[in-house]
């Protein structure tokens, strides 16, 4: 089956990645973040806890290019193109670092607080009517949702009422027990993927999971062995064959580690899905953005060696030829912000 790929434009949502959303803010909050980022790496991940690994999508060693930031060393794919680091923290630390950490407490605590508003418009309202739409059209008989990963108090809140499930779990939160003891009627299955086995669920969320997860495949086939025949696998994850991440590369502030540990490209996440069994029925990059970054970027001059076509289309062209080329894009499944349905075979 092929999946569709302009859903997100033909139903014209405006759908935002949680870390793009900044950049139609830019703020000494989110210069904050990364600040804090930038230090709480050196205290969660000592170089010695690092483990070397192969392109997370199509298990390559051949590399293109690389860059380090904030002390990780990102490899380009030469078969895939897929952006990861390597090497990488385990499991453990990953869950450790999100739970723990400073600037992931400055995230949630304090930077969520000052956009909520618009993240409840723009990004939790949005992702929870493309999981109604899409229960309805392919699997209305599911009555267990899990989420994992949940990092947000006000995501949960609006999770919490999502529609038609009885059930809900959610798979290692980075919520504190504070918060979380909030909702006794959400069941809680914490520590990595290998607790996550015996569950049984129809329909599990993956938000930005793959971003950061150290092995996806394992992943992926975790998520599989929960899932009945026709569950479905809803995920969002940041694409390295988006337009402005091509542009700007180790430039761009959306490559954020740990956060991002793997960007894959969309050729290799296809090449990964596919070997692990699952039907791929949407996979869409509805990203709103990739131009107006991009626009910012060369308005504040972070570097000088953009293509001659990008600096024109840039500097030249009025809003509506930027408009109809991020149109362009998503069509294309060509802006960095993807958004995917899996569905395990029947
Ligand atoms: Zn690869």
């Amino acid at each position: 089956m092929q999946p569709k790929i302009n859903r997100g434009v033909m139903h014209k949502i405006i759908f935002l990645d949680e870390f793009h959303e900044v950049d139609l803010k830019p703020s000494d909050a989110f210069q904050r973040f990364l600040d804090l980022t930038e230090r709480s790496i050196l205290d969660f991940f000592p170089n010695n806890s690092l483990q070397e690994c192969s392109c997370p999508a199509c298990g390559s060693q051949e590399t293109l290019s690389q860059f380090i930031k904030f002390g990780f060393r990102y490899l380009e794919c030469a078969s895939c193109s897929t952006l990861y680091v390597s090497p990488r923290p385990s499991e453990s630390a990953i869950i450790r670092y999100f739970t723990e950490s400073k600037a992931e407490h400055f995230w949630r605590d304090e930077f969520i607080q000052m956009t909520a508003d618009q993240r409840n418009k723009k990004i939790f309202l949005p992702r929870l009517q493309w999981i109604e739409e899409s229960i309805l059209e392919y699997f209305p008989q599911a009555i267990s949702l899990a989420d994992a990963y949940t990092k947000q108090p006000l995501y949960l809140e609006k999770l919490v009422n999502a529609k038609p499930f009885s059930q809900k779990v959610l798979l290692q939160s980075f919520l504190s027990q504070e918060i979380l003891q909030t909702y006794p009627e959400i069941k809680l299955i914490m520590g990595g993927i290998s607790q996550w086995k015996e569950v049984k669920i129809d329909v599990i969320l993956l938000f930005d999971g793959i971003g950061f997860a150290p092995d996806v495949r394992s992943l992926f086939q975790t998520v599989s062995n929960m899932l009945p025949p026709g569950g479905l696998c809803f995920l969002t994850t940041t694409l390295s064959s988006g337009f402005d991440l091509q542009v700007l590369w180790d430039k761009s502030r959306n490559i954020i580690p740990p956060l991002r540990l793997n960007l894959f490209s969309e050729a290799g996440l296809l090449q990964l899905i596919n070997q692990t069994g699952f039907e791929c029925i949407e996979f869409s990059t509805p990203g709103i953005l990739d131009v107006e970054i991009v626009t910012k970027a060369i308005q504040s001059k972070v570097s000088t060696d953009f293509s001659r076509f990008v600096s024109y289309l840039i500097k030249h062209k009025d809003e509506k030829t930027h408009r109809l080329f991020q149109e362009f894009l998503q069509a294309s499944r060509l802006s960095s912000y993807g958004r995917l349905l899996l569905r395990k075979p029947r």
